[in-house]
């Protein structure tokens, strides 16, 4: 048998291993920090904006396993997409570790690569660790000056 939980832990393991686009970007047109206090999470989102697309996007900090894979992945289906395609994957993405409603394959297709992090809704503190890029990211869109944290 295939066992779908497996190949997520690997996803996950490699993305905290080897994170993608990690690191300091000095030409930056924003830059974010974000915390989790309940864990520890430390992160600085830098985004490269080309009119109202992610040109590129890179980040740097120290966390968990979780919260590195997940800014990991978020950074890697972010580059090229627009403003208003990021907000809706953090939404979606959101919801789904947020509401206890099974989720449908479509909903689950949409997700991309972040699916493999469905799994911690079962952990609600591990849910911040995933969302922590994302409210950072939130915030370096909306130009905020003021560090985010979960709590
Ligand atoms: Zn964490």
């Amino acid at each position: 048998m295939f066992d779908l939980k497996d190949l997520y832990q690997e996803v996950i393991v490699d993305h905290n291993r080897s994170p993608r686009n990690f690191g300091k970007m000095d030409n930056a047109d924003r830059v974010a920090e974000g915390f989790n206090p309940i864990c520890g999470d430390r992160l600085n989102l830098y985004l490269k904006l080309d009119n109202n697309r992610i040109a590129d996007v890179s980040f740097d900090g120290s966390g968990c396993a979780i919260s590195t894979a997940s800014a990991s992945l978020m950074t890697d289906e972010l580059k090229g997409k627009s403003i208003v395609e990021a907000e809706t994957m953090f939404n979606d993405f959101h919801r789904m570790l947020t509401d206890d409603k099974p989720h449908d394959m479509k909903q689950i297709e949409q997700l991309g690569k972040l699916a493999v992090l469905l799994g911690v809704k079962h952990y609600p503190t591990r849910v911040k660790c995933a969302t922590l890029c994302w409210h950072t990211l939130h915030s370096a869109i909306e130009g905020k000056k003021t560090p985010v944290s979960t709590e």
